[in-house]
């Protein structure tokens, strides 16, 4: 097939370095891709979603993958199917489920599936008297796109009225706060998990943990992730099969009635209170770094999985993984995630080692090629990979890789995968 893969992280060259394995030769193009995604493919520069579109019809693209949440919330797969191409990700309406807060917990309450207790409002009355009657922490959180930031965990209650303020007032988020939800606190412990939706049928992919913190211990500032591991010894049997019954169903068949049918990556956030799942978050496509270790732990073919997903045959394959466990560790730049650190040439060591060199490899992220050296340019600049028969022997095989990668600045956690351990 020919492939067009949209977006720039360790997110979509994972999916590229799965996809260039199988046995198949496919042909993959990226927009706009990384420094190190055109040893894969081919690089484009097409911003604009009709141009891209028609250089997709043009080419005969079989298949487009959409990584990031913008796109999609911009509504580039309607853009693509209009024309008659095969795009995997939802439609625009479905993408609501992240791109509004709102939007997701009305629909979660409407079909009833478990949420926190939550108001949704505009209005500040409203919303101080709700505040008022819950128990400290409260939870705020601006209703649109916040990159990840738009979640305030308050301590007392007027730590959560000033969030609310800042939120209405657009200070804190812009329009991204003009409503707002305030919700109960949870405690429990959370889980990804990531669903390859057809719009009718779904594959549910292994339990992953992600690592928000940049800190060892969960410490420090939240980032777009610092690492990774799956499966998570923390979900057994049981607790799939709530989180199918209880979450991933009703949502097919809520989704259908609105006229939104989901199809692309479900990703549910989830706490775990007193052994039952409680939805914390829908997101449409997959978690970065969770996309990084789950896909080399599928033995089938990737590619398959995304053409019969976009063309709601799912129904008719198997997908399969391997027992195997993935340990991903990003290394980021120096000031990620406070602001841009200086370019720093990357040097890898070549991997002697056959242990290593079979069981672990590297997904790049933010780097940038220049006259054949690669530079550390983006926040969270790679993620190493390692596969094992234990998450400990992954994460021993993840860490001797990242003893392999030198740039000036370096930063990693060193604790991934903790609460397995
Ligand atoms: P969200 O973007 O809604 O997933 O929120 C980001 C993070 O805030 C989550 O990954 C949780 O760690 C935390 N969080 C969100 N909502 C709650 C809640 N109701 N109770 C406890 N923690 C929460």
């Amino acid at each position: 097939m020919k492939i067009l893969i949209l977006g720039s992280g360790g997110r979509e060259y994972s999916i590229a370095r799965a996809i260039k394995n199988e046995e198949a030769e496919h042909e993959l193009f990226f927009q706009p891709g990384n420094g190190a995604t055109n040893n894969l493919g081919t690089n484009l520069d097409i911003k604009d979603y009709n141009d891209l579109a028609a250089f997709a019809k043009e080419n005969e693209i079989d298949l487009t993958i959409v990584g990031p949440e913008a796109p999609l919330v911009d509504g580039v797969v309607d853009i693509f199917k209009a024309e008659g191409l095969t795009i995997f990700g939802p439609g625009k309406e479905a993408a609501q489920l992240e791109g509004s807060k709102v939007y997701m917990k009305n629909f979660l309450a409407k079909y009833d599936i478990p949420t926190a207790k939550y108001i949704e409002s505009d209005s500040i009355e409203e919303l101080f008297a709700f505040t008022n009657r819950l128990q400290t922490p409260i939870v705020v959180k601006a209703d649109g796109l916040c990159g990840g930031k738009g979640v305030i965990i308050a301590q007392s209650h007027d730590e959560a009225k000033k969030a609310i303020s800042e939120m209405l007032s657009g200070k804190s988020f812009g329009d991204a706060g003009k409503k707002v939800i305030v919700e109960e606190f949870l405690d429990g412990y959370e889980l990804s998990m990531f669903a390859v939706c057809d719009g009718k049928d779904y594959i549910l992919l292994p339990a992953a943990q992600d690592h928000k913190r940049l800190l060892d211990g969960d410490k420090g500032p939240n980032t777009g992730g610092m690492g990774a591991y799956a499966p998570t010894p923390l979900v057994d049997e049981a607790l799939y099969q709530k989180v199918r019954e209880r979450i991933i169903r009703p949502t097919l068949e809520g989704m259908q009635k609105e006229g939104a049918p989901f199809e692309g990556v479900l990703f549910i956030g989830i706490m775990v209170v007193n052994g039952e799942p409680v939805t914390l978050e829908f997101n449409v496509r997959f978690g970065d770094p969770e996309c990084e270790i789950l896909m080399p732990l599928m033995t089938s073919s990737v590619s398959d999985m995304f053409y019969k997903a976009a063309t709601k045959r799912l129904g008719e394959i198997k997908v399969e993984f391997s027992d195997q466990y993935a340990v991903g560790v990003v290394m980021a730049s120096e000031n990620y995630p406070y602001g841009p650190s200086t370019p720093a040439e990357i040097i890898l060591d070549d991997v002697k080692h056959k242990e290593i060199e079979e069981n672990t490899h590297i997904s790049f992220a933010g780097v940038t090629m220049e006259d054949g050296k690669l530079y550390a340019t983006g926040g969270r600049v790679l993620v190493c990979v390692g596969l094992g028969e234990s998450i400990k022997e992954a994460r021993d095989r993840a860490y001797m890789r990242c003893g392999q990668v030198h740039f000036a600045g370096k930063k990693l956690r060193t604790d991934i995968a903790y609460q397995a351990l």
